[in-house]
């Protein structure tokens, strides 16, 4: 079969591309190993978390905080089954959506295993049969799995990663959580919300190392106060699986026990068996694939995006990787600016930013101006009953454009949108603080903290 471009992987950075090339004129092939299109975001990533991450708040908010607002709703109970069943249903309705968007954009998708045997050439094994395709262009968007530590073996069961913790078939007594990142913070609520004690072991000395440290620190107090425990400082050197139980060992401290293990110590390029070392693409350090400013590995023809060359590990910096790529082989230009990616944790309350962190600006010895507002001032998150965290703003001292913005309070995920819009376009903390708000709304935060930027926030 010919194609103008063959795309390995339908993951957001795979599908994207794909549809994006279609919308130009190319005709693309996308193949895709799993069953469902959608990649690790759709099948055991972005959605799924969110879906349960969205259930377990609303038990907990029923649990607690309905009766301070003279909502009564009787006896509360979990149903797991169904919590699970409602975070499948929507897994399920999004993959069907994805195959509706190849159809319309005339896409051809290919199932089985992706090996390119030559530049312009690949083969895709289904386990009964080999098909051989060539293309103009090859676009690797393979993704990324879970890694795991030396001494702990993965039994799939009590000792797992993120794709058995969105799946337990009972909530844990004890979850021991390996990592202190993202995934750790966000599954570790779902369960702590729904029940189990939940304990974080974290090797540094603070919990999400790329995050601004000063919404970090105050982030973990937060969460211990929800009731997670944290063991910073600490390096897991092995878990022993007994039958019922798992006991996770670490050095210099007493063994934990607990019935569940989540491995969540980052994640790890996906290259297996892509052929790549024969055809002459060789990996980095960490067995990412190299590419240049666009997209090109070390082969002409062949392209990598996503998960699998590194950078920040999100479905939305897939996306927009994909799409510049598909740009730039059709019209000439494509560009992701990076400086203005935001990233979001899920978490309650929600943790979000875009730019550089206080931390990086001292490091490169930048000058900057920093104002903050506490959501405790602001009326709506007053109204919400969701006053903890702050918004912080840092800006240049000399032109006062917008250098990084941490969010850490209700809806930040939302809040940053206008901030990554803030940098794309330039804007100065100035630009911000003179654009209409309207009250009340938590958007009011990130206006005050440009007013603080420059001392005259109005309502701190
Ligand atoms: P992937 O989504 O990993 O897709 C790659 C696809 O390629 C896979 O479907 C795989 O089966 C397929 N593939 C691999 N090798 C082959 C082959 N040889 N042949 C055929 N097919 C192949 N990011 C966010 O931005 N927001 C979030 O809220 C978020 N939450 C997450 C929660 C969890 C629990 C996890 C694990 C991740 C989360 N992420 C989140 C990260 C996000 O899922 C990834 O950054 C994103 O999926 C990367 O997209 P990708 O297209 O590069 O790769
Ligand atoms: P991570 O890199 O965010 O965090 C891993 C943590 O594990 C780090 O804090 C690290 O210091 C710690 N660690 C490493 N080795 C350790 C050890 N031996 N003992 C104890 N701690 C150790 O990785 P993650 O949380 O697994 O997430 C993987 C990727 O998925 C991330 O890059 C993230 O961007 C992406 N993700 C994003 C979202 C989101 O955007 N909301 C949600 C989930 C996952």
């Amino acid at each position: 079969m010919n194609h103008d471009l063959v795309i390995i992987g339908a993951g957001p950075g795979g599908y994207i591309a794909a549809i994006r090339a279609a919308q130009l004129g190319l005709n693309v092939a996308c193949i895709e190993k799993e069953r469902m299109l959608g990649g690790t975001c759709l099948r055991v990533g972005c959605i799924p978390s969110k879906a349960l991450l969205e259930s377990s708040e609303l038990y907990k908010e029923a649990e607690h905080t309905f009766k301070d607002r003279g909502i009564n709703v009787g006896s509360l109970s979990l149903d797991l089954e169904k919590m699970l069943s409602q975070k499948n249903r929507t897994v399920k309705t999004m993959g069907g959506g994805i195959d509706s968007l190849f159809k319309k954009n005339k896409i051809t998708r290919y199932s089985g295993h992706a090996t390119i045997t030559a530049p312009g050439k690949v083969s895709v094994n289904n386990g009964d049969e080999t098909t051989e395709l060539e293309a103009k262009y090859i676009l690797i968007a393979t993704g990324s799995e879970p890694s795991t530590l030396p001494g702990i073996e993965l039994d799939g069961d009590r000792v797992g990663t993120s794709t058995e913790a969105l799946s337990y078939e009972q909530v844990p007594k004890h979850l021991v959580v390996i990592g202190g990142g993202v995934i750790g913070l966000e599954l570790g609520a779902v369960w702590s919300r729904l029940g189990a004690k939940v304990t974080v072991l974290e090797y540094l000395d603070r919990i999400l190392p790329t995050t601004d440290l000063e919404i970090a620190k105050e982030a973990q107090k937060i969460f211990e106060k929800q009731g997670i425990e944290f063991q910073l400082g600490c390096r897991v050197t092995g878990v022993k699986a007994n039958k019922k139980t798992c006991d996770v060992e670490i050095a210099d401290a007493k063994s934990i026990r607990c019935d569940r293990v989540l491995v969540a110590v980052g994640r790890r390029p996906n290259t297996d068996n892509l052929g790549l070392e024969e055809i002459g693409i060789a990996l980095d350090k960490r067995g990412f694939i190299p590419v240049d400013a666009h997209y090109e590995t070390a082969v002409k023809g062949i392209f990598a995006i996503g998960d699998v060359i590194g950078g920040a590990m999100l479905a939305h910096k897939a996306e927009d990787e994909g799409v510049a790529f598909s740009e730039r082989l059709v019209t000439g230009y494509g560009h992701v600016n990076y400086d203005a990616i935001p990233s979001v944790a899920y978490t309650n309350p929600e943790i979000a930013a875009v730019g550089k962190t206080e931390e990086q600006l001292k490091e490169e010895g930048i000058e900057y101006r920093k104002g903050v507002f506490p959501f405790i001032a602001n009326g709506r998150a007053r109204a919400m009953g969701q006053t903890e965290g702050k918004v912080k703003m840092l800006a240049d001292k000399q032109t006062d454009r917008v250098l990084g913005v941490h969010i850490l309070g209700p809806r930040a995920g939302d809040l940053i949108a206008e901030c990554a819009v803030a940098m794309e376009f330039g804007a100065s903390s100035e630009d911000i603080a003179r654009c209409c708000h309207a009250h009340p709304t938590l958007a009011e935060a990130v206006k005050e903290a440009a007013l603080a930027v420059d001392k005259r926030a109005l309502n701190f």
